[in-house]
């Protein structure tokens, strides 16, 4: 069999290498001790495999292959934040975030390779969108990270955020199966309420999270909540009307009673006055939330720029009388655009997938 004829095996439920190892007329439990060696230990080689037979090994090296990830490019931030350039199996191009403060370490994680949505101020969205990411691309960034976490800061990454390059939601079934392989407790057993899917609210798909039952943690990018200046700066919410966002929350709550994040950045002359605020408190009624305010990211577009502290103060007060937490998100890893949406592919010119 040549190479490109092999499966590879991470796409593969335990069921099915089961009954492949039975078909072959191996014992099915070596498809148990596979998959722990690929999920649980990280090994991409299966001659790593010391408790499996030579016979089943060569029987797996002709068959099946595992495709890998790997960081070729890692910049560090006079922060100490960690830019990964990541090269996927076929060549394409994603980056992953390792975040260290003061008792977190946090893995920025990419679920697609561009971004399916068109968010004006976000650099992610102006470069070609190309595929979503595999289920074992998504888990090895975090088992990748993880170890560089040990490597540079002496200890384990405490959570994971989807907030890399891409919308979480729009790669929904991958998300949900690399969620949990990296939860499950016979793999990473990474807690999911340490783990954060970031969206900016695919309605339909924040309550398939509540009925699917996945238990991490919410986080939405609003940014507004007065439908003409959203429907500008993030153009796909067209097909999203807030309504329908908001009554997807309040489902998604009544079925994890866990705190929702919402993510708001403040720009002059586009949110910045009072009746924003307002359109924000009249927003959170009958939510459990708590807003982010997020420093914005500079992306070499004019139109937007930072509005100024009074504003932000501003947004703080009245969200703060209406009992609302508030928490001001600084960003990290500016100086090697690896801050929030400055996520574009431009540490390797080579790489760089705008047409
Ligand atoms: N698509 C997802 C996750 C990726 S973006 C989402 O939209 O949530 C992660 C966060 O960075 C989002 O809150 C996004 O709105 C924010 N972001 C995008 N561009 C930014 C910029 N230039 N400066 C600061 N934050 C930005």
């Amino acid at each position: 069999m040549d190479d490109s004829e092999k499966i590879d095996i991470r796409v593969l439920t335990l069921s099915q290498l089961r009954k492949i190892f039975e078909n072959k007329g191996l014992f099915s439990y070596r498809a148990d001790q596979v998959y722990n060696w690929i999920w649980n230990k990280g090994v991409h080689s299966f001659d790593l495999m010391t408790n499996i037979s030579k016979e089943s090994r060569s029987l797996l090296n002709l068959n099946f292959e595992i495709n890998r990830i790997k960081f070729d490019i890692t910049q560090k931030s006079s922060d100490g934040t960690i830019k990964n350039t990541v090269r996927l199996n076929d060549n394409h191009i994603v980056e992953s975030v390792l975040i260290q403060t003061k008792n977190r370490r946090t893995a920025s994680v990419s679920s697609e390779v561009g971004c399916s949505l068109n968010c004006d101020f976000c650099a992610t969205s102006k470069i070609k969108n190309i595929r979503n990411l595999k289920k074992d691309e998504i888990f090895d960034q975090v088992f990748l990270m993880n170890k560089q976490s040990l490597n540079y800061y002496k200890k384990p990454l405490t959570n994971i955020v989807f907030m890399g390059m891409g919308e979480p939601l729009m790669n929904y079934n991958n998300v949900v199966s690399a969620i949990d392989k990296i939860t499950h407790p016979s793999f990473l057993g990474f807690s999911p309420s340490r783990i954060t899917i970031s969206t900016s609210g695919i309605p339909k798909l924040i309550k398939k999270l509540a009925d699917d039952g996945v238990k991490t943690e919410l986080a939405v990018s609003l940014h507004s909540t007065r439908k003409k200046i959203r429907e500008k700066i993030m153009p796909f919410t067209k097909k999203f009307p807030l309504e329908t966002l908001k009554e997807s929350l309040v489902y998604w709550q009544n079925k994890n009673r866990k705190i929702l994040t919402l993510e708001y950045i403040v720009w002059n002359l586009i949110n910045d006055l009072k009746d924003d605020v307002n359109s924000l408190l009249e927003f959170c009624k009958g939510l459990n939330v708590k807003v982010n305010l997020i420093e914005y990211n500079s992306i070499d577009n004019d139109s937007f720029q930072q509005a100024k502290n009074s504003v932000i103060e501003l947004y703080k007060k009245e969200l703060s009388k209406s009992n609302i937490t508030v928490t001001i998100r600084k960003s990290r890893g500016k100086d090697i655009d690896a801050a929030c949406g400055q996520l574009a592919n431009k540490s390797n010119k080579f790489f760089n997938l705008t047409e």
